[in-house]
């Protein structure tokens, strides 16, 4: 971990030091190839100190028009078809977790660019109204509170406004816990949720709800698929449940999109051969992950990694690693 750690950060400031010299045309020299672009949430101001994931409307403006001007951007259905072009890099892009800014910010900049994009939602909507990771994010940076009790594990709140016990963060620990247990993070912060103005921190947590997600699936330039029901990491959780959220999140956003969910996400890219077969048994036959767990699994052709876009770093460092296909 350390070791990627001061990789990245090695990386990074070699390319800052080469585009400082006038160099970074080098970084940035063609390469030929395909990627899935992964967003998860996009807001006014490309606010980073609540959770790494938001990028700026403006900042993914710039983005989406420089990859259309200069690559090949093709929807995930044409990917899946291998309509690639040869001398070129074939982009699709992709959206986690079904935030309403998207459907406010991204959705409209798609439009005007006629960019394909797919959608993977989250459908906690019938649990709770927001995912716990956010719910829990933002209340840690405004609570009071300086010690957290969860599974009879003392969390200490650190500098950097997270819980820690034992080394690990709860947001960290919380990945792994049935949504049962989950539940109680949204009891024990139940009043300090009270005391924030949620509708205007609304970028950082609200989901779109069931006639937008139809909207988007009615949408020819978009496409839906799941992402779970609760954002858990379904390796991690008893087995009957993550079969549970795969199958459940289907059904649900079959209901609201009124056509079949045939491409799954998996939460955090966390996923196993088990976990696989039965999202192909249940009818998924596009499995979107993040990092293939072995080389071999880059062979199959239902399973694709992806690569997430990152709110740090400058345009040019993002085009530069983006061409590599790496952060390393
Ligand atoms: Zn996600």
């Amino acid at each position: 971990m350390l070791w990627m750690r001061i990789k990245y950060r090695l990386g990074l400031l070699y390319k800052t030091v080469l585009f400082k010299l006038g160099f970074g045309k080098l970084l940035l020299k063609d390469r030929y190839g395909e990627r899935i672009l992964i967003y998860h949430g996009i807001d006014a101001v490309g606010e980073t100190k609540y959770n790494s994931r938001f990028i700026s409307k403006v900042f993914f403006e710039e983005f989406i028009k420089h990859i259309t001007t200069h690559y090949n951007v093709i929807s995930l259905d044409d990917f899946y078809q291998k309509k690639f072009k040869k001398d070129t890099l074939n982009i699709a892009l992709t959206f986690d977790d079904g935030y309403l800014n998207n459907y406010k910010y991204a959705v409209p900049i798609l439009e005007k660019y006629k960019v394909p994009a797919s959608f993977y939602i989250t459908t906690i909507h019938e649990k709770a109204p927001y995912l716990w990771a956010d719910f829990l994010d933002l209340v840690s940076y405004h609570t009071e509170k300086k010690e957290v009790i969860l599974e009879q594990n003392r969390y200490q709140k650190n500098d950097k406004k997270e819980f820690i016990w034992n080394g690990t963060s709860m947001k960290n620990s919380a990945k792994s816990l049935p949504y049962d247990v989950l539940k109680t993070i949204y009891e024990v912060f139940k009043d300090d949720w009270k005391v924030l103005p949620t509708e205007d921190l609304e970028d950082y947590w609200k989901l779109m709800n069931a006639e937008q997600i139809k909207e988007i699936a009615n949408n020819p330039l978009f496409t839906i698929g799941a992402h779970g029901e609760t954002h858990a990491n379904l390796v991690d959780i008893p087995l009957s449940a993550a079969k549970k959220e795969i199958l459940n999140s289907k059904k649900q956003l079959e209901t609201i999109c009124e056509q079949p969910i045939t491409e799954f996400a998996f939460p955090f890219g966390y996923y196993n051969q088990e976990l696989a077969d039965y999202c192909t048994e249940v009818g998924y036959d596009r499995l979107l992950l993040v990092d293939y767990n072995t080389k071999k699994d880059a062979q199959n052709e239902t399973w694709q990694n992806r690569f997430v876009m990152n709110p740090y770093i400058s345009m040019e460092q993002q085009l530069a690693c983006l061409l590599k296909g790496s952060y390393f």
